[in-house]
């Protein structure tokens, strides 16, 4: 008997053993194409021969020193290298050791901030339903999935939620998409003034939306407005890119592309690329100034905060990034797997909307295209098609809508940045197999 406690108590889940580049390989030999990096993570692939060595040299170096102590080499250099790629204003990098931890670090920060610029009423947080920040109890309340958080819900913080912008499913027949924009972005504003605007610290999203609704990308100008909204209350702007961020979307941070200035923002994933577990949250210089020449103390911390090898890791995987020019990759590849996708799923009468951003791609599955009606939820379609895809040898992501919206099952791809051309034909291949062994 396993005495390993599984995420499904009664999955039967093959051992993996290997990995090779974009494939994953079992106890039995068998090998899966990994076209979702497991859940967006493995941009590098398995086997990278710099990330692996980095980790190693380090742990002959020094594998720890607490950060009440010391800092590392590691540590810095990776601070270093991501400030000098960061989003205009951001000026300081706390590690942490997974993307919950960010956006706890990010919360408190915000809370902290103003605190210490004598606003202690600011302690509302807004963020958008249909959203994932992570599991641990701060985050999970910041995310709007009324079915993760639906036994957790008295311990929570209180958070409101708006509207994502969730063009699919939420534009109104004839609406512009500048005028769609404007509407979802103006839910912000309205929120701001129901609260209070005194009273509101932060709001929290992800620039391009992951787990939740598969890849959806904002409509233009929708960020804009946001930005706007929340310099003019003192809303602090926490983008959570742990999904979406370090090269996924074709730039190593999502809000470049999407042409919005965070003054938080978490990455995490695609950071470490699998290989350790490793985080950060990143804020303006602003921000810290105000703790700096405040209190001097940022009210938080874990053991493994800044961890060399873990750091070492993210600094070799950064590193290989920017100077394969990685990120350069990934927005040539992007027609390649929308053009694959459309090909295989442009008429399918199940599938009602194809999108995503670089090598974030989302497939939303309809009962109905027609009327967009999603499956019900009963059937459990994107759990079959886990399955169907594992048994034809593809690593895919797919999720059960969220119950608190019209969406429904839908499969996210975020395959490695390291894969051919030709790939994206055999993703969208076996993706189609699977569905159609489900279908049937
Ligand atoms: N934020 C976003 C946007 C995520 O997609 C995730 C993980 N799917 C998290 C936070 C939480 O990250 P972790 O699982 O590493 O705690």
């Amino acid at each position: 008997m396993s005495h390993v406690f599984p995420r499904h108590c009664h999955a039967q889940l093959p051992t993996a053993v290997g990995g090779d580049g974009c494939y994953l390989i079992d106890s039995t030999g068998k090998r899966y194409f990994d076209a979702s990096g497991g859940a967006a993570v493995s941009c590098l692939g398995h086997s990278n021969e710099r990330v692996r060595q980095a980790i190693k040299d380090q742990v002959d170096r020094l594998a720890f020193a607490h950060t009440g102590f010391f800092t590392s080499d590691p540590a810095e250099e990776l601070a270093d290298l991501l400030i000098a790629n960061a989003p205009e204003g951001i000026e300081r990098v706390y590690f942490v050791s997974g993307g919950s931890e960010a956006v706890e670090a990010a919360i408190k920060l915000a809370r902290q901030y103003y605190l210490e610029v004598g606003q202690p009423e600011r302690r509302h947080l807004i963020a958008r339903r249909q959203s994932y920040h992570g599991n641990t109890l701060g985050a999970l309340a910041a995310g709007g999935n009324a079915w993760r958080r639906a036994q957790f819900d008295p311990l929570l913080i209180g958070v409101s939620h708006i509207a994502p912008c969730y063009e699919y499913a939420e534009r109104a027949e004839g609406e512009s998409l500048a005028g769609y924009g404007r509407r979802a972005a103006d839910e912000l504003e309205a929120e701001i003034l129901r609260l209070g605007p005194e009273t509101v610290m932060a709001f929290i999203a992800e620039p391009v939306v992951g787990a939740t609704l598969g890849a959806v990308p904002a409509v233009e100008g929708y960020f804009a407005r946001i930005r706007e909204i929340c310099d003019k209350y003192g809303v602090l702007l926490i983008l959570d890119e742990v999904m979406c961020g370090m090269g996924r979307t074709g730039h190593l941070f999502a809000c470049t592309g999407e042409g919005v200035r965070p003054d938080i923002v978490t990455i995490a994933k695609g950071l470490g690329a699998g290989y350790q577990p490793v985080g950060a949250m990143l804020c303006s210089g602003a921000i810290y100034d105000a703790i700096a020449s405040g209190s001097g103390f940022f009210q938080h911390g874990h053991t493994y905060i800044g961890h060399p090898v873990a750091t070492a890791a993210g600094l070799a995987v950064v590193r290989e990034m920017l100077e394969r020019d990685l990120p350069a990759r990934v927005r040539a590849l992007e027609p390649v797997m929308e053009r694959e996708l459309r090909k295989a799923f442009g008429q399918h009468p199940n599938v009602g909307d194809i999108r995503g951003r670089g090598l974030f791609w989302g497939v939303e599955l309809v009962a109905d295209r027609d009327g967009k009606e999603p499956y019900d939820p009963a059937k459990g379609v994107a759990g079959k098609l886990k399955k169907a895809a594992m048994a034809q040898g593809l690593i895919c992501y797919p999720m059960p809508g969220t119950r608190d919206g019209r969406n429904g099952d839908h499969v996210l791809l975020a395959p490695p940045f390291v894969m051919a051309e030709e790939d994206a034909g055999l993703i969208a291949q076996r993706l189609a197999a699977a569905l159609e062994d489900v279908l049937r």
